[in-house]
């Protein structure tokens, strides 16, 4: 069987259709047909090889959606189920780190693409059950993809941290994952703000939970945060941003800025202030957030396109006029 979809031939390069032969499935692994696939800015920054790891030809796309059409004889889901796949597509399951469950911190964890494997910019893809995750029937597979890497990526950190009604969050970045993270702090009842760099999202940014609206270049007063979540890779005034925690704070970087960051000792120290990164989410997390979207009505906003305009996609999304997130379908 053969597998479209579209991958770039190099770094920097526009997608171009692209076809693979599905390959003989291991114990574990499901052939998925794909409903839809979320764009996430990382898949930018793949295609264009910016973290020196991307391998050609690159077929992204690690927001799936799909039903389970083919399985191998150790997978337990049944034919025809409605299954999400996210970043990390496999970890070796029997490391300190999975043992305790942070399969996504296994050193030896798999993308879903990359080296000789393949996306969901196609029809089909091949996973590995074990990392594909039940979407609740409340949720509809459009409005589900993006939560499977955006929403899982800003819901893992709220959740590790313990965020809770008491503390107070800004969001830096009203992207993808940042009308998500906006949400979810929302819902957990905490006081939130968003900082943005595009003050035409303001009213959209108070609709998804905030109650503050702060531009880049106006910010809030110091100390005013528990806890921040950066998801911009713009290169900032990290002290700057650094000093609006409060004592106790917690900088928290799901991005990467391009510039390595220099930060003055004295704004930690003597304020116990903490930076710390996080990486898409484990298993039981995912999963837990998928049910917690579902529960409270937790929704992307989306632009829904036909997966041979990815390219115009991409474009949008180098942008920033994506809002807020682009979710491609293979059906003509
Ligand atoms: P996105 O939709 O493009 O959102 C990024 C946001 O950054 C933009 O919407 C924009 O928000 C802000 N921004 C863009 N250019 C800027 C500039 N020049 N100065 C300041 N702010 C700027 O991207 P995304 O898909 O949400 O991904 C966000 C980041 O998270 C990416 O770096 C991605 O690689 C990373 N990521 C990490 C993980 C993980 O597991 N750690 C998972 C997924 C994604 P405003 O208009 O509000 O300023
Ligand atoms: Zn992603």
């Amino acid at each position: 069987m053969k597998i479209h979809g579209y991958a770039a031939l190099g770094p920097k390069e526009t997608l171009q259709p692209f076809s693979y032969d599905a390959p003989d499935l291991e114990p574990f692994e499901i052939l998925i047909k794909i409903t839809d696939c979320g764009l996430c800015h990382t898949d930018i920054y793949m295609i264009n090889d910016d973290w020196s790891r991307s391998t050609y030809p690159l077929l992204p796309g690690h927001e799936i959606i799909g039903t389970v059409a083919k399985k191998g004889s150790s997978a337990e889901l049944k034919l025809g189920s409605r299954v999400g796949i996210s970043w990390v597509r496999s970890a070796c399951l029997h490391c300190p780190q999975c043992v305790r469950g942070d399969t996504n911190v296994c050193p030896t964890k798999l993308g879903v693409y990359n080296h000789g494997r393949f996306g969901g910019f196609a029809d089909h893809v091949i996973a590995d059950s074990r990392f594909a995750f039940t979407i609740p029937d409340r949720l509809d597979s459009s409005h589900a993809a993006p939560l499977l890497c955006a929403g899982a990526t800003v819901y893992a950190p709220l959740r590790r941290f313990g965020l809770q009604a008491h503390h107070t969050v800004c969001v830096i970045g009203i992207g993808g994952l940042g009308h998500l993270a906006l949400q979810y702090a929302e819902a957990f009842g905490c006081e939130v703000s968003a900082l943005s760099s595009s003050r035409e999202k303001k009213k959209e940014a108070k609709g998804f939970g905030a109650s503050h609206f702060y531009l880049l270049d106006e910010l809030p007063p110091p100390g005013s945060f528990d806890f921040i979540l950066c998801t911009v890779s713009a290169n900032l005034d990290w002290n700057q941003i650094l000093c609006l925690l409060k004592p106790n704070g917690t900088l928290c970087f799901v991005s990467r800025p391009t510039d390595r960051i220099s930060i003055n000792p004295a704004f930690l120290v003597s304020t116990q202030r903490s930076i710390v990164g996080s990486n898409n989410a484990n298993r039981s997390l995912m999963q837990e957030m998928l049910d917690f979207s579902a529960r409270c009505q937790i929704h992307p906003m989306i632009e829904v396109l036909p997966l041979k305009k990815i390219n115009e996609a991409i474009e949008r999304l180098k942008a920033n006029k994506v809002r807020y997130r682009i979710v491609l379908q293979p059906k003509e």
